[in-house]
Protein backbone atom coordinates (compact mmCIF):
# COMPACT_ATOMS: atom_id res chain seq x y z
CA UNK A 1 0.00 0.00 0.00
CA UNK A 2 1.06 3.24 -0.67
CA UNK A 3 2.28 5.41 1.97
CA UNK A 4 0.71 8.93 2.71
CA UNK A 5 2.74 11.89 3.19
CA UNK A 6 1.72 15.25 4.40
CA UNK A 7 4.48 17.72 3.64
CA UNK A 8 3.78 21.04 5.49
CA UNK A 9 6.21 23.52 3.85
CA UNK A 10 5.48 27.19 2.90
CA UNK A 11 8.36 28.05 0.69
CA UNK A 12 7.00 27.14 -2.82
CA UNK A 13 10.52 26.03 -4.18
CA UNK A 14 11.25 23.85 -1.31
CA UNK A 15 7.30 22.30 -1.40
CA UNK A 16 7.80 21.65 -5.16
CA UNK A 17 11.40 19.85 -5.12
CA UNK A 18 10.67 18.00 -1.91
CA UNK A 19 7.02 16.62 -3.24
CA UNK A 20 8.05 15.78 -6.66
CA UNK A 21 10.99 13.34 -5.36
CA UNK A 22 8.79 12.08 -2.88
CA UNK A 23 5.71 11.44 -5.60
CA UNK A 24 8.72 9.95 -7.90
CA UNK A 25 9.71 7.36 -4.91
CA UNK A 26 5.88 6.10 -5.44
CA UNK A 27 4.67 7.84 -2.20
CA UNK A 28 1.18 9.72 -2.22
CA UNK A 29 1.63 13.69 -1.22
CA UNK A 30 -0.60 15.83 0.15
CA UNK A 31 0.29 19.32 1.06
CA UNK A 32 -0.41 22.07 3.25
CA UNK A 33 1.04 25.34 3.02
CA UNK A 34 1.03 26.49 6.90
CA UNK A 35 1.01 25.87 10.33
CA UNK A 36 -2.87 26.04 10.67
CA UNK A 37 -3.87 24.12 7.94
CA UNK A 38 -0.74 21.59 8.67
CA UNK A 39 -2.57 21.09 12.31
CA UNK A 40 -6.01 20.54 10.65
CA UNK A 41 -4.87 17.96 8.02
CA UNK A 42 -2.65 16.52 9.77
CA UNK A 43 -5.71 15.78 13.02
CA UNK A 44 -8.48 14.81 10.33
CA UNK A 45 -6.83 13.03 7.62
CA UNK A 46 -4.52 9.53 7.63
CA UNK A 47 -1.24 9.84 6.85
CA UNK A 48 1.34 7.42 7.33
CA UNK A 49 4.54 10.20 7.77
CA UNK A 50 4.44 14.18 8.47
CA UNK A 51 6.70 16.02 7.31
CA UNK A 52 7.18 19.87 9.17
CA UNK A 53 8.79 22.76 8.61
CA UNK A 54 9.76 24.82 11.66
CA UNK A 55 9.46 27.87 10.37
CA UNK A 56 5.80 28.25 9.21
CA UNK A 57 3.16 31.43 8.83
CA UNK A 58 0.33 31.29 11.11
CA UNK A 59 1.67 28.44 13.48
CA UNK A 60 5.18 27.15 13.81
CA UNK A 61 6.01 23.82 13.30
CA UNK A 62 6.92 23.29 17.01
CA UNK A 63 3.15 24.16 17.88
CA UNK A 64 1.73 22.05 15.05
CA UNK A 65 3.86 19.42 16.08
CA UNK A 66 3.12 19.57 19.70
CA UNK A 67 -0.92 20.03 19.06
CA UNK A 68 -0.85 17.09 16.62
CA UNK A 69 0.38 14.82 19.46
CA UNK A 70 -1.81 16.56 22.42
CA UNK A 71 -4.83 15.61 19.56
CA UNK A 72 -3.64 11.68 20.06
CA UNK A 73 -2.33 11.66 16.57
CA UNK A 74 0.56 9.29 16.49
CA UNK A 75 1.44 9.44 13.02
CA UNK A 76 5.53 9.59 13.03
CA UNK A 77 7.03 13.58 12.42
CA UNK A 78 10.12 14.61 10.11
CA UNK A 79 10.93 18.00 11.10
CA UNK A 80 12.93 20.42 9.22
CA UNK A 81 14.45 23.13 10.91
CA UNK A 82 16.47 25.69 8.83
CA UNK A 83 18.43 26.49 12.10
CA UNK A 84 21.03 24.05 12.98
CA UNK A 85 20.90 24.79 16.95
CA UNK A 86 20.95 21.87 19.26
CA UNK A 87 18.11 23.62 20.89
CA UNK A 88 15.79 23.41 18.20
CA UNK A 89 16.16 19.59 17.96
CA UNK A 90 15.94 19.12 21.77
CA UNK A 91 13.06 21.03 21.74
CA UNK A 92 11.34 19.68 18.43
CA UNK A 93 12.31 15.65 19.66
CA UNK A 94 10.58 17.04 23.05
CA UNK A 95 7.53 18.17 21.52
CA UNK A 96 6.87 14.68 19.93
CA UNK A 97 8.78 14.97 16.53
CA UNK A 98 10.29 11.37 15.67
CA UNK A 99 13.62 12.84 13.60
CA UNK A 100 14.39 16.18 11.90
CA UNK A 101 16.74 17.25 9.14
CA UNK A 102 18.55 20.75 8.80
CA UNK A 103 18.23 22.44 6.22
CA UNK A 104 19.48 22.15 3.72
CA UNK A 105 20.01 18.70 3.21
CA UNK A 106 20.14 16.46 0.11
CA UNK A 107 17.17 14.88 -1.14
CA UNK A 108 18.85 11.23 -0.48
CA UNK A 109 19.08 11.97 3.14
CA UNK A 110 15.54 12.96 2.90
CA UNK A 111 14.12 9.58 1.68
CA UNK A 112 16.53 7.26 3.72
CA UNK A 113 15.17 9.64 6.70
CA UNK A 114 11.78 8.71 5.65
CA UNK A 115 12.04 5.08 4.86
CA UNK A 116 12.93 4.20 8.23
CA UNK A 117 10.52 6.51 9.97
CA UNK A 118 7.88 4.77 8.01
CA UNK A 119 9.30 1.40 8.94
CA UNK A 120 9.02 1.96 12.23
CA UNK A 121 5.88 2.94 12.23
CA UNK A 122 3.95 3.28 15.25
CA UNK A 123 2.32 0.06 16.39
CA UNK A 124 -1.56 0.09 16.13
CA UNK A 125 -3.33 -0.57 19.70
CA UNK A 126 -6.87 -2.25 19.55
CA UNK A 127 -8.84 0.90 20.05
CA UNK A 128 -6.92 2.92 17.21
CA UNK A 129 -7.71 -0.23 14.89
CA UNK A 130 -11.09 1.16 13.18
CA UNK A 131 -12.38 -1.16 10.39
CA UNK A 132 -15.72 -0.48 8.87
CA UNK A 133 -18.14 -2.98 6.52
CA UNK A 134 -20.27 -1.79 4.08
CA UNK A 135 -21.54 -4.48 1.64
CA UNK A 136 -18.51 -5.96 0.15
CA UNK A 137 -15.97 -3.53 1.40
CA UNK A 138 -13.93 -3.15 4.14
CA UNK A 139 -12.36 -0.22 5.12
CA UNK A 140 -9.41 -0.25 7.56
CA UNK A 141 -9.10 3.66 8.36
CA UNK A 142 -5.78 3.43 10.79
CA UNK A 143 -4.26 0.67 7.97
CA UNK A 144 -5.67 2.78 5.17
CA UNK A 145 -6.40 -0.12 3.47
CA UNK A 146 -9.69 -0.95 1.64
CA UNK A 147 -10.45 -4.48 0.20
CA UNK A 148 -13.54 -5.26 -2.13
CA UNK A 149 -14.65 -9.08 -1.62
CA UNK A 150 -11.30 -9.87 0.35
CA UNK A 151 -9.57 -8.32 -2.96
CA UNK A 152 -7.19 -5.23 -1.99
CA UNK A 153 -7.97 -1.91 -4.12
CA UNK A 154 -5.84 0.68 -4.68
CA UNK A 155 -7.13 4.05 -4.05
CA UNK A 156 -4.71 7.26 -3.87
CA UNK A 157 -4.66 9.11 -0.90
CA UNK A 158 -7.83 11.44 -1.82
CA UNK A 159 -9.74 8.77 -2.94
CA UNK A 160 -9.18 6.95 0.83
CA UNK A 161 -9.38 10.28 2.58
CA UNK A 162 -13.09 10.98 0.61
CA UNK A 163 -14.27 7.68 1.37
CA UNK A 164 -13.11 7.45 5.25
CA UNK A 165 -14.96 10.79 5.26
CA UNK A 166 -18.08 9.13 3.78
CA UNK A 167 -17.91 6.03 6.15
CA UNK A 168 -17.33 7.31 8.96
CA UNK A 169 -20.74 10.02 8.56
CA UNK A 170 -22.18 6.68 6.89
CA UNK A 171 -25.97 7.28 6.26
CA UNK A 172 -25.49 11.10 5.96
CA UNK A 173 -26.54 13.33 3.49
CA UNK A 174 -23.08 15.50 2.43
CA UNK A 175 -23.43 18.26 0.54
CA UNK A 176 -20.83 18.75 -1.89
CA UNK A 177 -19.43 22.30 -0.64
CA UNK A 178 -19.23 20.47 3.18
CA UNK A 179 -17.43 17.41 1.57
CA UNK A 180 -14.71 20.05 -0.30
CA UNK A 181 -14.41 21.88 2.89
CA UNK A 182 -14.16 19.25 4.85
CA UNK A 183 -11.57 16.81 2.98
CA UNK A 184 -9.78 19.03 0.50
CA UNK A 185 -9.75 22.47 3.13
CA UNK A 186 -11.39 24.63 0.58
CA UNK A 187 -13.78 27.04 1.19
CA UNK A 188 -15.08 28.63 -1.88
CA UNK A 189 -18.06 26.53 -3.95
CA UNK A 190 -15.96 27.09 -6.98
CA UNK A 191 -14.33 23.88 -6.93
CA UNK A 192 -17.29 21.22 -6.09
CA UNK A 193 -17.13 19.64 -9.62
CA UNK A 194 -13.36 18.52 -7.69
CA UNK A 195 -15.97 16.35 -5.43
CA UNK A 196 -17.69 14.62 -8.51
CA UNK A 197 -14.49 13.21 -10.09
CA UNK A 198 -13.04 11.86 -7.15
CA UNK A 199 -16.72 10.39 -6.21
CA UNK A 200 -17.11 9.01 -9.86
CA UNK A 201 -13.04 7.67 -9.85
CA UNK A 202 -14.61 5.64 -6.27
CA UNK A 203 -17.41 4.08 -7.81
CA UNK A 204 -15.41 3.01 -10.97
CA UNK A 205 -13.02 0.90 -8.32
CA UNK A 206 -15.72 0.17 -5.57
CA UNK A 207 -18.93 -0.06 -7.10
CA UNK A 208 -20.06 -3.44 -9.18
CA UNK A 209 -21.95 -0.98 -11.86
CA UNK A 210 -20.31 2.19 -11.30
CA UNK A 211 -23.86 3.95 -13.74
CA UNK A 212 -25.85 1.94 -10.62
CA UNK A 213 -24.25 2.76 -7.75
CA UNK A 214 -25.42 0.93 -4.20
CA UNK A 215 -22.39 2.60 -2.01
CA UNK A 216 -22.04 6.09 -2.98
CA UNK A 217 -25.34 7.78 -3.72
CA UNK A 218 -26.18 10.56 -4.87
CA UNK A 219 -28.98 12.51 -3.20
CA UNK A 220 -30.24 14.80 -5.82
CA UNK A 221 -29.65 18.26 -5.47
CA UNK A 222 -28.08 17.83 -2.32
CA UNK A 223 -24.98 15.92 -2.29
CA UNK A 224 -23.77 12.45 -1.85
CA UNK A 225 -23.93 10.00 1.00
CA UNK A 226 -22.97 6.57 1.58
CA UNK A 227 -25.20 3.57 1.72
CA UNK A 228 -26.07 2.21 5.09
CA1 LIG B 1 9.47 27.65 6.10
Amino acid sequence: MTANILLVEDEEALRMTLGDRLSSEGYAVDYAFDGEEGLRKATHLPFDLIILDVMLPRKSGFDVCRDVRQAGVITPILMLTARGQTVDKVLGLKLGADDYLTKPFEMIELTARVEALLRRAPVKTPDQQKVYHVGSLEIDVRGTTVSRDGKPVRLSAREFQLLRYLVERQGATLSRDQILKDVWGYNEDTFTRTVDVHVASLRQKLEKDPKQPELILTVQGLGYKLAS
